[in-house]
């Protein structure tokens, strides 16, 4: 057996019974980096020798404690690949861009404190699109990450060396970070479990800043369970961050198993349209049907402001990048300006002027009426239904280069994700089915701080297929 196709559970609980120790865990996902980096990119920094030592030393608390050091550890000897755009003490930090190449952060980020003090080894950071800006992975400055299902296709984006490393056994998790798609679309296009929580569910403290109203922290797992076990650990109120929110943390792996008869599910006509991948729509249309079987009952609904959330998150978003990137203005952080990328001196470019005296009005404020309309779309709809079913992506993982010369089409790839980050709400992507070999993911979406419930569904889902059993053949 290959210690790193484990999920968390099993590896725990081989951990717990003295089969393996962390060394070997960790030994595995490292040796599986070095097969197979060359071809996928996936890691921008890999901290072999750190990750060992961590490794040794979870090994000598176990061997010192027993099994029950779990019950303060939960995460204790797993290794954990983790998005460069999370603060690491002491490793370096590059949020993807050359601006602040060699940039090592003096602190940690709160989620990466609370995971290293469960007990997590860091293998390495993620590459990633510079700043987060990006849906399939090639505007890194690292270079681009290639999908393990097909390596001429994109892992999806900006986390894209999080999906493609858990993927591909360089880790047993991965954390990410969801402004408008980046834990779903490469959580979808490398066949994972992403979720991506309510905004204020996880501690933004110490993670580089895209846009603030926007940003959430996620994370990617290979099931369900190992996916609410993580943020069982990573929510919660922190005092470093006012927007955090006060929500008590519900132990989100206690409700998977419970049934879902009963439960309604709505399915938004906005989101099967023409034009997208037929094989898509059937796969999720498919799951739709899984799910009524298992006793939900679905219901066809509308999100009618759905078509304008793509061109509402475009004029917040840069308008909030354009604010946040000023602080790198080359006297107190790393480079000149000149050394940003295309896509973030697009961003800049289109949020100042968005925000600028004379246009404000007509753009931003504008906006920001629509992201109330959308909003409101969806507190309207969950008063009928508990979750909603969408696809994650209308396409199957597209070729590298098919989109990056069309900013417009790249955009695009969003088009089902980025209306609820407008909302603020919650969604789960879970694997749904495969086309041509590449994977499908569907969203389950629901109302503020229902994580609890989008787990318990797609729980149940997972427990009747095995799409999320597949592995990359690499
Ligand atoms: N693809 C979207 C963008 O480029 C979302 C990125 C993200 O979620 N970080 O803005």
């Amino acid at each position: 057996m290959n210690l790193f196709s484990l999920t968390i559970q099993e590896a725990v609980k081989g951990l717990k019974e003295k089969q393996f120790s962390s060394v070997d865990l960790v030994t595995s996902c490292l040796e599986r980096i070095n097969q197979e980096e060359k071809k996928l990119n996936a890691f921008i920094t890999v901290a072999e020798e750190g990750a060992l030592k961590q490794a040794k030393n979870c090994d000598i608390q176990l061997a010192s404690s027993g099994p029950q050091i779990f019950e303060q550890k939960p995460l204790l000897g797993i290794p954990a690949a983790i998005k460069d755009l999370y603060n690491t003490k002491g490793l370096r930090t590059t949020a993807g861009s050359k601006i602040i190449n060699s940039y090592v952060p003096p602190y940690d980020a709160t989620v990466v404190t609370k995971l290293k003090t469960a007990g997590v080894v860091i293998v390495g950071k993620t590459n990633q699109d510079a700043w987060g800006h990006g849906s399939s992975g090639e505007n890194s400055d690292h270079g681009v990450t290639r999908n393990p299902y097909d390596f001429t296709r994109v892992p999806g984006g900006s986390s894209s060396g999080s999906a493609a490393s858990l993927a591909s056994g360089g880790c047993l998790f991965s954390t990410g970070t969801d402004t408008g798609s980046s834990v779903r679309l490469p959580a979808a296009y490398c066949n994972l479990v992403g979720i991506k929580p309510t905004y204020g569910r996880v501690s933004r403290y110490g993670i580089i800043a895209m846009a603030s109203s926007f940003d959430t922290i996620g994370h990617l797992t290979k099931n369900v369970y190992d996916n609410a076990k993580i943020l069982e650990i990573t929510a919660g109120k922190d005092d470093l961050d006012a927007t955090s929110a006060t929500e008590k943390v519900p132990k989100y792996t206690q409700v998977l198993g419970q049934s879902i008869k009963g439960l309604s599910v709505g399915v938004p006509k906005e989101y099967f349209v023409e034009g997208m991948d037929n094989k898509v729509k059937e796969s999720v249309l498919e799951a739709v049907k899984t799910i009524e079987k298992l006793g939900a009952k679905v219901k066809q609904i509308s999100l009618p402001s759905s078509a304008f959330a793509m061109s509402c998150y475009y004029i917040l978003v840069p308008s909030e990048i354009s604010s946040n990137l000023s602080r790198f203005d080359g006297i107190r952080f790393g480079q000149e300006r000149e050394t940003f990328g295309d896509e973030a001196k697009r961003r800049i470019i289109l949020g100042t002027y968005t925000l600028s005296a004379g246009y404000f009005d007509a753009y931003y404020l504008r906006a920001a009426k629509v992201r109330s309309l959308v909003k409101k779309d969806f507190d309207q709809a969950f008063k009928n239904v508990d979750v909603i079913i969408v696809p994650s992506s209308p396409s199957l993982p597209f070729k590298i280069g098919e989109k990056s010369d069309d900013p417009v089409q790249m955009y695009l790839s969003d088009i089902f994700l980025c209306p609820i980050n407008i909302a603020g709400i919650p969604s789960l992507n879970v694997p749904c089915g495969f086309a041509g070999g590449l994977p499908v993911g569907m969203q389950i979406v629901g109302p503020q701080f229902s994580e609890e419930l989008l787990f318990k569904v797609g729980y149940a889902y997972e427990q009747v297929t095995d799409w999320n059993k597949r592995t990359p053949k690499i």
